[in-house]
Order: C-alpha cells, then sequence, then structure tokens
C-alpha cells in the first residue's frame, strides 16, 4: 500500500524543516511506500529551495513547482495530479493538520470510508475573529449553499485512490475543493481533532484573500445570491407600490407626510440593490467567460523527482527537463537602453 501526500506550500520557509522531519517518521510507521508531492505555489522566499535540497537526497519527497502564485486550491488540484499511491493525504505544510492524525484516518479507509474528513473542535494561536467568521460561514454554507459540506472540516482529508480520480475529474476554474467533495457524495468519516497553532511563520490567508475564498466557495456552489437578488427586487417592488399608494392617498388628502427627503433615500436605496443585483449578476457572468476561456488551472515551471507529466485536462506542464537543476531567477527590471545617437540631416 503506497501512501501519498499532497501539500501546497506558498513562503513556508521557516516552517518546511519541522514538517520534512515529522511527517516522514509518522508515514514510516503506517507503511514503507509513500510520496510527499511538496506544490510550491509560486513562493518568493526559497521554499522551493529547502524542498529541493531533501528531494536531492530522498527521492520520495517531490516538487511540483507553479510559475506564479495560482492559489491554494489549485496547489491542491496540481498535488493530486500528480499522485500514484493507493491512498491520497491533503495536509497544510504549516503543521496545523497533525501527521499523528494518519494512523487513526487511515483505520477508517480500512473500515470502508472513502473520504476522512477531520473536524476542527479546538483552534490555537487563531484570531477571534478568524473563529468567528469561519463559524459563520460554515453557517451559511450549510443552511444556504450546500446542506452536504460538514462544518469546521477544512481540507485535510485523507482519501482512497478513487475518491482522488474522482475529485481530480473536475476541472473547473474556480474551485472550492470541499464543496467538490461534498457534491460526490461518497462515504465520508468525520475525525474530531484539536488543531494547533502554526509551527512558524504567519497565515498566508490575510482577510481579503478570505472574504475571495468565501466567495469563490458561495458562488461555484450555488446560483442562490443571485436567486436572493431577485428576491429582494420583487419584496422592493412590493414596498415601492405600497409607497406609491400612500403617496396618491396623502396627495388627495393634503396631507404632510410625504416628504421629500424620505422618497429621496427611498430612491437611492432601491438604486443601491439594484446596482448590487447587477453587480452579482456580472460576478456571475464574468466567471462564465472565464471558463469559456479554458485557460489552465496552474502553470508547472519546474520540477524534483516527478517522472513524467500528468495528462490531465487543463493544466498546462512547460518542458521542466532542462528546469530540473536551474536555480529560480527573480524578475528583474532593467534600466532604459539608450540608443547610440544617429546623426541626422539637416533640414
Ligand atoms: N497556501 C498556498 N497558496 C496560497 C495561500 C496558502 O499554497 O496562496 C498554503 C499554505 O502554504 C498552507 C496552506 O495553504 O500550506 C494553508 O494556508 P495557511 O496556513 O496560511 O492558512 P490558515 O491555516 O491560516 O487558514
Ligand atoms: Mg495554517
Amino acid at each position: 500500500m503506497k501512501i501519498s501526500v499532497v501539500s501546497p506550500v506558498y513562503n513556508e520557509y521557516e516552517v518546511l524543516p519541522y514538517l520534512l522531519d515529522a511527517l516522514p517518521k509518522a508515514l514510516v510507521k503506517l507503511t514503507d511506500h509513500y510520496e510527499i508531492i511538496l506544490v510550491d505555489d509560486g513562493s518568493t522566499d526559497g521554499s522551493d529551495r529547502v524542498i529541493r535540497e531533501r528531494a536531492e537526497s530522498d527521492s520520495r519527497i517531490k516538487l511540483v513547482q507553479f510559475s506564479r502564485n495560482f492559489g491554494q486550491q489549485a496547489a491542491i488540484t496540481a498535488g493530486l495530479d500528480c499522485v500514484t499511491g493507493d491512498i491520497v493525504v491533503v495536509m497544510d505544510c504549516d503543521m496545523q493538520d497533525p501527521p499523528e492524525m494518519l494512523g487513526p484516518m487511515l483505520d477508517k479507509i480500512h473500515q470502508g470510508y472513502d473520504v476522512v474528513s477531520c473536524r476542527r473542535i479546538g483552534r490555537d494561536g487563531e484570531s477571534l475573529f478568524k473563529r468567528w467568521s469561519s463559524t459563520a460561514f460554515y453557517q451559511v454554507m450549510r443552511s444556504g449553499i450546500d446542506h452536504r459540506i460538514p462544518p469546521e472540516v477544512g481540507d485535510f482529508r485523507m482519501y482512497t485512490r478513487r475518491a482522488a480520480d474522482g475529485l481530480r475529474a473536475f476541472r473547473e476554474q474556480h474551485r472550492f475543493m470541499r464543496g467538490l467533495v461534498a457534491w460526490l457524495g461518497l462515504k465520508e468519516a468525520i475525525l474530531p481533532f484539536h488543531r494547533p497553532a502554526r509551527a512558524a511563520g504567519q497565515t498566508k490567508y490575510p482577510l481579503s484573500k478570505l472574504v475571495k475564498l468565501a466567495w469563490t466557495a458561495i458562488s461555484s456552489s450555488s446560483p442562490l445570491p443571485l436567486k436572493a437578488s431577485s428576491y429582494l427586487g420583487a419584496a422592493m417592488l412590493w414596498i415601492s407600490a405600497c409607497a406609491a399608494c400612500l403617496f396618491l392617498i396623502g396627495f388627495f388628502a393634503d396631507w404632510n407626510a410625504t416628504s421629500n427627503l424620505a422618497w429621496v433615500s427611498f430612491l437611492l436605496g432601491l438604486s443601491g440593490l439594484q446596482m448590487t443585483a447587477i453587480g452579482l449578476l456580472g460576478d456571475y457572468v464574468g466567471r462564465v467567460f472565464e471558463e469559456s476561456k479554458s485557460r489552465p488551472l496552474y502553470v508547472v515551471s519546474q520540477v524534483c523527482n516527478i517522472e513524467r507529466s500528468p495528462e490531465q485536462p487543463r493544466a498546462l506542464w512547460l518542458d521542466t527537463h532542462e528546469a530540473q537543476s536551474a536555480v529560480r531567477i527573480e524578475p528583474r527590471v532593467y534600466g532604459p537602453i539608450v540608443l547610440p545617437s544617429t546623426p541626422r540631416k539637416a533640414g
């Protein structure tokens, strides 16, 4: 039995040594046959060098390096595209997903589950806001979007090979892996665990990125926001019809209640709502436009210990042979080129 571990890496120079020590130790307790696929999601801090050093002395450690930052979800997808094991694990590389959980997870796979997910019942080192927003996010997702998404379950999961194959068949650009797992509908076991703080470094999810991920989760799973905006529009139509009646009655009864200010604020509210609805519609149309271009989900520029690029649709693997041992060259802006002045004809 071979276990493949996939872990996305983005500027994790400080934390990688911890992972590369602890993970192989946890894996050898379970099997002699394993691979660790680290997908460098366009790091600029030298994370790839740390991985490369280890990969040179241990062929079970593999590197897939993106040409730029494509995001955690794309990195997980690239890792899944490369796995060769019978069992597949997806975990973060910052030690918040403890390697000690792999044993109990594997037991569940042996009991016949296709997916084993870890639920966070406690979180260390995370702000009150992050914990609160995460709870609210799962509540919204479960009540409005997809009730099959289990609460407080991230990407830390173990899959049978057939489940991983099923997952990588999804090739959409805007992807939320947790939604895709729920959509697949395979037999899933949930193991609670206490999530420790990062071993080192900072979170790579500032508020803006968290909001973007939450919106991708909602909009890629459901057209509900569009429906909600049309319901709101209908409600506003009723309110404005009632207001028009009141206005007419007031006009004939000579009430003083129809103050201009109330009407201005009402109309402003109405146009604000319309703009929001148009914006929502535009966002969905934009996503359809992006999908219609069928661009690759990620671009791989270099690899280490990966024999052959997988033949997956919507994945671009540049010719990595020449680049195997190449040092990463940072982009550089050169000064203007001064051309020699040529004598010009007078007149
Ligand atoms: N990550 C990534 N690309 C990104 C952001 C994050 O590959 O653009 C990786 C990161 O290196 C880590 C995992 O995704 O392995 C989760 O990120 P992080 O620990 O910062 O998220 P948090 O645990 O704070 O929610
Ligand atoms: Mg983390």
